[in-house]
């Protein structure tokens, strides 16, 4: 469904990404882990078209997107759900909600995906009138993810959802991912929280420092003593 070429990415002169290569199948969940500073973020924010790669190619559904517009590629229905939440923080929740599915044309099928948001997040449903900004961190990132589900994913990128969060609301986010993937929707996920990530995927890729170093099923790599001594403090 997703595959990236040798990509090259960078912020001026500095080159973050050295030549990413991985790929993601329908119904997979795939994790990208790495420490601080390895390219994580600049690798999904490449792909949904907000970074201009210098090299290599983007394929999403056998076409190259590499230079396509953003909202063009969320109209493909590849969707970023970003690190931080990015939501807006001075609309209602239910606004909120109501801009993410704005390019979408079929109203009855956003007013449905509005109920499937709120019966995810029964919360989110008592809270729709209140600004985005009088809710908590844990309700912040429920409404990021139920921004991501209007925009009609069929494959969602998801940075760090765990970040900050109690373990409640971890277990919760979760839940709906996993959730998501059972609905059709294919997942490449950042996460900084590795042991999670690789409870959680079916593959997983180790970037570091701009490269991809390891990729294999989560299993092998759990056992895998590099990745232990690295990522799992074991
Ligand atoms: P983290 O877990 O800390 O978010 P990451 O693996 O997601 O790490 P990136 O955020 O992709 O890493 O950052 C990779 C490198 O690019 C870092 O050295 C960072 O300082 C640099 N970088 C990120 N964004 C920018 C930017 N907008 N301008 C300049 N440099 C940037």
């Amino acid at each position: 469904m997703l595959q990236l070429h040798d990509l090259h990415v960078g912020y001026g002169n500095l080159e973050v990404l050295k030549g990413v290569s991985l790929d993601v199948q329908a119904g997979e969940i795939v994790t990208l882990i790495g420490s601080n500073g390895a390219g994580k973020t600049t690798t999904l924010t490449a792909i949904s078209g907000l970074l201009r790669p210098r090299r290599g190619q983007i394929i999403f559904d056998g076409r190259d997107i590499t230079r396509v517009a953003p909202h063009e590629i969320v109209r493909r229905g590849l969707v970023h759900c970003p690190e931080g939440r990015q939501i807006f923080t001075r609309l209602t929740v239910a606004e909120n909600l109501r801009l993410a599915a704005g390019h979408r044309r079929d109203r009855q099928a956003v007013a449905r995906d509005m109920e499937r948001v709120f019966n995810l997040f029964p919360i989110l449903n008592e809270r729709q009138q209140l600004l985005a900004g009088m809710l908590s961190g844990g309700e912040q990132q429920m409404l990021a993810l139920g921004r991501a589900i209007m925009s009609a994913p069929r494959l969602l990128l998801l940075d760090e959802p765990s970040l900050g969060l109690a373990p409640l609301v971890v277990e919760r986010i979760f839940q709906v991912i996993a959730e998501l993937r059972r609905q059709g929707v294919t997942i490449l996920l950042v996460e900084q929280n590795a042991w999670y990530a690789l409870q959680f995927a079916d593959r997983a890729y180790v970037l570091e420092t701009g490269a991809i170093t390891l990729s294999a099923p989560t299993p092998m790599l759990r056992n895998d003593p590099r990745v232990r001594a690295a990522y799992l403090g074991a």
